[in-house]
């Protein structure tokens, strides 16, 4: 990825007004902030990363933010076995990026129930595939909890007028035009669309730190874990 150069091309080519002005197109409801929502690492498109990326981390490195970095190093490890929060739920259950979230996050408990049920069939179809591809390829078993966690549709989030399939299916095509033209200049590989939340940080991640640095923290943090699982007998 190319993020520095990437920012340059969305700020003076004004993707991030089109950006704003598609949120502004969601209706904003009553949220009980219960964060059922935020356990789970949300798809999200390249010029979305970037936004996030420019507003939390700006021009600093992604090591700024030591909590964070903990929480999605871990999110990345553990995820194939135990459901897990979003890594910007921060220890107070607040989102850390709550002004710059991404789409999904946006239009949680605003769509219709079918709107929200076509999209998550979806999810739920991934992550069997990727239970298969790994007792295929590795004889190994994913924890049922996890192939089958789901985040049922909101019922508590107050809203006027709910987004249907095509309201929701039309801004996601806007994301995935302006994905296309950062592709079209060369910022974004066809291999690289559409990743989610945790994906694109651990990219990033990897694209800033010494691989060293990076391999000590994950090895301090899988030491802890194995000692946790015997504690646990
Ligand atoms: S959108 Fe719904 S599930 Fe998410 S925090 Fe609000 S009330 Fe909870
Ligand atoms: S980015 Fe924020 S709103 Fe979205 S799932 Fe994560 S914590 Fe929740």
């Amino acid at each position: 990825m190319k993020i520095v150069k990437s920012k340059v091309y969305v700020s003076e080519n004004r993707l991030v007004n089109r950006l704003e002005a598609l949120y502004e197109n969601v209706p904003s409801g009553t949220c009980a902030g219960c964060t059922r929502c935020c356990s789970e690492s949300v798809n999200m498109s390249y010029v979305e990363f970037l936004n996030i990326h420019e507003h939390y981390i700006g021009d600093g490195s992604i090591m700024d933010h030591p909590d964070f970095v903990n929480r999605l190093i871990r999110y990345y490890l553990l995820e194939l076995v135990q459901p897990m929060k979003c890594p910007f739920l921060n220890a107070d259950n607040l989102c850390d990026i709550y002004m710059y979230r991404p789409l999904p996050c946006r239009i949680f408990g605003n769509t219709t129930k079918a709107a929200y049920e076509s999209n998550y069939k979806e999810i739920k179809i991934q992550n069997v595939k990727v239970a298969y591809q790994l007792l295929q390829e590795s004889n190994l078993k994913m924890p049922k909890n996890v192939v089958q966690k789901e985040i049922g549709f909101c019922e508590d989030y107050i809203v006027d007028e709910r987004l249907d399939r095509n309201e929701v299916q039309s801004m996601y095509d806007a994301l995935v035009n302006m994905d296309g033209e950062l592709a079209f200049k060369g910022f974004l590989k066809p291999t690289e669309f559409n990743q989610n939340l945790v994906g694109w940080f651990i990219e990033a991640l990897l694209d800033e730190i010494d691989p060293k640095v990076l391999l000590r923290t994950m090895l301090s943090d899988l030491r802890l874990e194995a000692l946790k699982a015997a504690n646990l007998g």
